[in-house]
């Protein structure tokens, strides 16, 4: 048997089509996301619609994102639920979500089972439209929901925990084992609610400098701060900034990384001569 048709449709790889199968998985997921008739309801990936079906069923129209020409096609087709979607076949990459929260006039209920091979920036891309978000529910590789909840000394914790946890508040929903969908990945996967803060925590004034912080520590992880940093602060900024220039990366909380980025913003570095 050929696992990669499923429904009659052949599997894309370069679109990361696992679709989901096992039925208590599918309703776990659709009681955490609670969807009420009302919201507004946004589905990235609907694929062959084994979310969007039961989602629909509780609501009176809901929009899905669909980059995959065919199984958009079909969404429009579907017998029992095609009349409530609004079906935009794009890359979700590209969309809008402040302007799509516009249009539907009110904040937006996000969620999907994500491509895996974008999930990363995907989720970087909704961070920058948290003000028109209310929460999301994703589907993603066990290891990345491990990333986005980690917190500082241990090692999942990364430039993907802090971003993600500056902008929401994150919760773990629900582990599915690799035998849950068609075709089966080779990895486990697991459900997150991510849940927009009201107001920030620790807020920055400059989000791209906190981006730059992190992803200059980070990808010198093992090193010290004195030196991954070092380009950035001297060893006593950092201690007037109540930092040991012996910690790494991975030992800096989130509320720790705003104060740096804040700092970084209020003393700008002199521009290099060419
Ligand atoms: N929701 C379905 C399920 O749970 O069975 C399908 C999930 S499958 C992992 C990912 C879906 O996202 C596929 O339908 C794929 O075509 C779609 N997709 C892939 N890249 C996309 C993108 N950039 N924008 C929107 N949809 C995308």
């Amino acid at each position: 048997m050929n696992n990669r048709v499923h429904q009659g449709h052949q599997a894309r790889k370069r679109f990361g089509q696992n679709f989901l199968t096992d039925q208590f998985v599918i309703d776990n997921i659709v009681s955490a996301i609670n969807p009420q008739p009302g919201q507004a309801v946004v589905e990235i990936g609907p694929g062959l619609g084994a979310l969007t079906e039961p989602v629909a069923d509780r609501m009176d129209k809901m929009t899905v994102i669909e980059l995959d020409r065919d199984l958009a096609a079909r969404l429009q087709t579907h017998p029992f639920i095609s009349s409530k979607l609004t079906i935009r076949q794009q890359d979700a990459m590209t969309v809008d979500f402040g302007e799509l929260a516009r249009e539907l006039g009110q904040p937006l209920r996000v969620f999907g089972n994500l491509p895996y091979n974008i999930s990363t920036p995907l989720m970087f891309h909704l961070f920058s439209y948290t003000n028109s978000i209310s929460d999301m529910h994703f589907m993603l590789q066990k290891e990345v929901v491990n990333r986005l909840v980690a917190g500082p000394d241990s090692k999942a914790y990364g430039r993907l925990s802090v971003m993600a946890q500056y902008y929401c508040q994150v919760i773990p929903v629900l582990q599915v084992p690799p035998s849950a969908f068609r075709p089966a990945p080779k990895v486990d996967s697991a459900v997150v609610r991510l849940v927009p803060h009201a107001e920030i925590p620790c807020p920055v004034s400059e989000v791209r400098m906190l981006s730059r912080i992190t992803t200059d520590a980070f990808n010198q992880r093992r090193k010290t701060i004195r030196n991954s940093l070092g380009h950035l602060f001297t060893p006593e900024q950092l201690g007037d900034l109540g930092l040991d220039p012996a910690l790494r990366a991975e030992n800096i909380s989130v509320a720790n990384y705003c104060k740096l980025a804040n700092w970084l913003c209020e003393h700008p570095q002199p521009t290099q001569e060419p």
